[in-house]
């Protein structure tokens, strides 16, 4: 199995693209270096951007084709690396130092790029047409060539406007072009409708391909791991010294689950369950599509929805230490009414970081909730009725899970993120009214 480390050092020298120099060069002195990336991709060195050549029993597909005058010496080098047909040329985008062997290259194999780069190549006068792309693309394309899905991702204008990523499913290598330059900051080729943002968001689109195939290759060991979880956990419940059974002879004639729900106090706190447990739901619902709206990257959305889990930890590993100072009902209002206020403020929160510290907030407060509830539940019901109450709180929960996301799409299409947001925040902090209201212990009439 490969490691890591060498796969990014490879990945790095892979992502190394030259400088798209014009000025008059010499070419006889350039030496065309093969170097190995991973799989059946090698990469090579001469003058400009870096090719990347795939061999194997298809033949031969190249990534970009440097100056025209190294062409013969390119083809050389391929030659020793795979005699095969050479059947594809991809390219990362119309600059010369990438295209220029078009011409020769173009005779052999299909062309295939974005749309934009036939255009800029058209356009120029000198541009004979065999260096024209014969297959051209928008947005999206797949090659299924030696085994493996190369994928043409154009992700919006970067570095010039017909950008490509070059993603090697399977030998997990990305061709960036002129995306990224290695240990200085890339060129934004304004004059070939290049732009800024879009060059930010296209190398941290990449980075995301890259972070897939790193712990693409740790799932065997995760899964053993996630394996261990419940067996650990059976183990610990072995611990847990067992309850006398329920008294069978408390249990009055035609008693059912339902009528629990005439203790007074029960149908509250279940209420208050039900807002607390969709306040949860909505903000895992609107978090991704707020941030989405707000141009997010998918890693700040996992970021803020990952400290939003680590509060709601945090707060539960906290709670024995301070659960006999706390009150259970005083515990659940302020929760509900902080849960309130943080969603008024969400809608405003336009940085990811200021969404983290809502998410922190909303996390502590309704973590705090749950253990709460359950000690609330088991005041409020005879010892012989627990588990009916449990179960009941349960099916709240799930009818909640069932039915909330529905009524969040209905009410989000009506008042947009902000709207569900500010409604939610009405209805929890208005439950608090019913959790100060849950009365104190009582059995069944
Ligand atoms: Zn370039």
């Amino acid at each position: 199995m490969r490691t890591i480390l060498p796969f990014v050092a490879r990945l790095g020298l892979m992502l190394l693209a030259g400088t798209w120099l014009v000025t008059a060069q010499d070419f006889s002195k350039v030496q065309i270096k093969a170097i190995p990336v991973a799989g059946n991709i090698h990469m090579l060195e001469g003058q400009g951007g870096n090719i990347a050549v795939s061999t194997g029993p298809d033949g031969v597909l190249i990534v970009d084709d440097q100056f025209a005058p190294l062409a013969e010496k390119i083809s050389a080098a391929i030659e020793k690396l795979d005699s095969g047909p050479i059947r594809f040329v991809l390219n990362t985008h119309w600059h010369g130092d990438h295209t220029g062997g078009n011409a020769h290259f173009g005779k052999k194999g299909t062309i295939v790029a974005h749309a934009n780069v036939r255009t800029r190549l058209a356009g120029k006068s000198d541009t004979p047409k065999e260096a024209l792309p014969v297959f051209t693309f928008t947005n999206f394309a797949s090659v299924h060539f030696n085994g493996e899905e190369i994928r043409l991702i154009h992700l919006g204008p970067g570095h010039t406007d017909g950008d490509t990523l070059i993603h090697f499913t399977k030998s997990g290598v990305v061709h960036m072009g002129d995306l990224f330059t290695n240990r200085r900051f890339p060129f934004v080729d304004l004059g070939s409708g290049g732009n800024l943002a879009g060059l930010l968001h296209d190398i941290e689109a990449a980075l995301e391909l890259i972070a897939i195939r790193l712990f693409a290759p740790l799932q065997p060991w995760f899964w053993m791991l996630l394996l261990t979880l419940p067996l650990a956990s059976l183990a610990w419940a072995g611990r847990v010294p067992p309850e006398a059974p329920a008294d069978r002879s408390q249990h009055a004639q035609g008693d059912n689950a339902w009528n629990l729900l005439r203790l007074p106090g029960l149908l509250r706190l279940l209420l208050v369950n039900w807002l607390l447990s969709s306040s949860w739901d909505v903000h895992s619902f609107l978090v991704p599509v707020l941030g989405h709206e707000r141009g997010f990257s998918a890693s700040a959305i996992g970021l803020v929805l990952g400290v939003f889990a680590v509060a709601v930890a945090a707060v539960r590993l906290a709670i024995p230490f301070l659960a006999h100072r706390l009150a259970e009902r005083k515990v659940l209002v302020f929760a509900m009414l902080t849960a309130g206020a943080v969603f008024a403020v969400y809608p405003f929160a336009h940085q990811a970081w200021v969404m983290g510290v809502c998410a922190v907030f909303l996390g502590f407060a309704l973590g705090a909730v749950q253990p709460m509830v359950m000690t609330t539940l088991h005041q409020l019901t005879p010892p012989h009725r627990h588990g009916e109450a449990i179960a009941l709180r349960s099916m709240v929960i799930n009818l909640s899970s069932a039915v909330m996301p529905l009524a969040f799409g209905l009410v989000g299409a009506a008042l947009g993120a902000t709207g569900l947001f500010w409604a939610m925040g009405v209805l929890v902090a208005s439950g608090s009214i019913a959790a100060r209201r849950i009365g104190p212990q009582s059995a069944l009439p």
